[in-house]
C-alpha cells in the first residue's frame, strides 16, 4: 500500500534562545513521521507560513517515497524560486521525506547516501576574543579536547573597535566596523597564532563579506604565507566575479558559500575552479536533494565540502550535515557550534562531538527526534537583530 503525506505541520522553538523552524512531515502509517530543519532564523515567520500556508495544502495525499517528484514539484510551484525563505521551506519538507525513507529502509541516512566513507566527521571550532591573548587561551581549550582546526577571529566579524575614524554627526546606531583596520588586526592576530602553535593547527578566518574587493584581494595575498585551511566567504554573493582576481595572486584556500541560495551562485565557482570549498547552509539551499547534487558537482571539480554549520541550525541540520560529511569523498571539514543541555533534551539523537569529530547517531534515518512538549517550553521570539546592521566608519551600511 501507498504511504502518503497525511499533515505538513511546523515546530518553532528557541532552547538556545535561536529561533528554529522544524517540519514535520506525517504519513498515513499511524506513528510514521519524519523531520526536516528549515530554519531561516532572522526570518523564521515566513518560512513558517511558506510551510503550513503553501506547501501543506500541496502536498497533503501525495506519496512519501517521491523525494525527487516531490521537491521539483515544489521548487517549480511558486514559479519564482531560489529565494531562502521558499528553499528553507522546501528544505524542512525534503529532510522530513529523506528522514522517511531512511526509517521505511532501516538505514541511517548516510548508508542511503552510498555508506561511510569515514567514521566520523573532523571539526572546526571557533576562537574569537577581543584580546589576542584570551583568543590563543581558547585555542589551548579546544586542542585539550582534540580539535585540529581553529577558526580564528579578532574581536568579532569585522573586528568591533576601530580607532581615528568618528562618523559624522547624526550618525545613525549600528555595528561599526573599519574594513582597513580590521584586515590589518587580523593579519598580525592569525601571524601571532601560527607562531605560538606552529605549522600542525589547521587554520582558518571568517571575513564575512566585510572588505571591498580589492582589500580581500590583498587580504587573501598577505596571509599566503601563512598557509591557511581556508579563507571564509572573502567576498560577499554580489561580487563572485573577483574570485578570480585572488586566484590569480595567490594559492590561499578559499571557502565560500553560507549566503547561496541559487545554484547560479555555486555552479560556476565549482565548475570554475575558483573555490576550494564549498560551503553552503543546506536548507538555504533547498535541503539534502540539492547539497547532495552539489557534493558530487564538487567531487568531479576537485571542491571540498565545509557545510555551514552554526547555532541557527537545528539538531536535524546538524545531523544532516554530518551523515553528508561521512558519507562523501570530498568532505573536509564540519563547521561546529555545540549544543547546550536544553537542545539536547529537546532534540533526542543529536550528533555527538568526541575528540574533534563529530558523530551521527546509527538509528535509522537522520537519527533525530523531537520531544514537542519540551520544545513548546522554549518559545521563540520576535527580535530585531542589530549584528546585521553593520555600518562603515562613514555610518553607511556595510555587509554583515
Ligand atoms: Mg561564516
Amino acid at each position: 500500500m501507498k504511504i502518503t503525506i497525511r499533515d505538513v505541520r511546523v515546530i518553532l522553538t528557541a532552547p538556545a534562545g535561536i529561533n528554529l523552524v522544524v517540519v514535520k512531515v506525517e504519513t498515513s502509517e499511524p506513528g510514521l513521521y519524519g523531520l526536516g530543519c528549515a530554519t531561516f532564523t532572522q526570518r523564521w515567520t515566513a518560512v513558517a507560513a511558506a510551510v503550513t500556508e503553501h506547501l501543506r495544502p500541496l502536498l497533503v495525499g501525495r506519496e512519501i517515497d517521491r523525494v525527487e517528484e516531490l521537491w521539483q514539484l515544489m521548487y517549480q510551484h511558486s514559479y519564482w524560486r531560489n529565494g531562502p525563505v521558499l528553499n528553507n521551506a522546501i528544505a524542512g519538507v525534503d529532510i522530513a521525506l529523506w528522514d522517511l525513507k531512511g526509517k521505511r529502509a532501516g538505514m541511517p541516512l548516510y548508508d542511503l547516501l552510498g555508506g561511510k566513507v569515514r567514521e566520523g566527521a573532523a571539526v572546526y571550532r571557533h576562537a574569537d576574543a577581543t584580546e589576542i591573548k584570551a583568543v590563543e587561551e581558547r585555542i589551548h581549550g579546544f586542542l585539550a579536547e582534540g580539535v585540529r582546526h581553529v577558526r580564528v577571529q579578532i574581536g568579532g566579524y569585522g573586528g568591533k573597535s576601530y580607532e581615528n575614524a568618528p562618523p559624522p554627526e547624526g550618525a545613525l546606531a549600528g555595528s561599526y566596523f573599519h574594513p582597513r583596520q580590521y584586515l590589518r588586526a587580523t593579519v598580525a592576530a592569525l601571524e601571532k597564532v601560527r607562531g605560538t602553535f606552529g605549522p600542525g593547527l589547521e587554520l582558518i578566518h571568517d571575513v564575512h563579506e566585510r572588505l571591498t574587493p580589492a582589500l580581500a584581494v590583498e587580504l587573501a595575498k598577505e596571509v599566503e604565507p601563512l598557509h591557511l585551511y581556508f579563507l571564509e566567504d572573502l567576498l560577499p554573493p554580489e561580487h563572485l566575479a573577483w574570485f578570480a582576481n585572488v586566484r590569480q595572486v595567490c594559492t590561499t584556500p578559499l571557502g565560500m558559500g553560507e549566503l547561496f541560495s541559487s545554484p547560479q551562485e555555486w555552479v560556476p565557482l565549482v565548475s570554475g575552479r575558483l573555490i576550494d570549498f564549498m560551503r553552503m547552509h543546506i536548507t538555504a539551499m533547498g535541503g539534502l536533494t540539492p547539497a547532495r547534487k552539489a557534493a558530487i558537482l564538487g567531487e568531479w571539480h576537485g571542491v571540498r565540502t565545509a557545510w555551514h554549520g552554526p547555532g541557527d541550525v537545528s539538531p536535524v541540520g546538524h545531523a544532516v550535515n554530518v551523515h553528508l560529511d561521512v558519507a562523501s569523498a570530498n568532505f573536509g571539514v564540519q563547521e561546529w557550534s555545540g549544543f547546550n543541555e536544553a537542545l539536547e533534551n529537546v532534540f533526542p539523537g543529536c550528533p555527538q562531538l568526541r575528540q574533534g569529530y563529530a558523530y551521527v547517531s546509527e538509528r535509522p534515518g537522520h537519527g533525530v527526534d523531537v520531544d514537542e512538549a519540551l520544545a513548546g517550553k522554549f518559545p521563540c521570539q520576535a527580535v530585531t537583530e542589530t549584528w546585521t546592521q553593520s555600518r562603515l566608519p562613514d555610518g553607511s551600511l556595510g555587509r554583515p
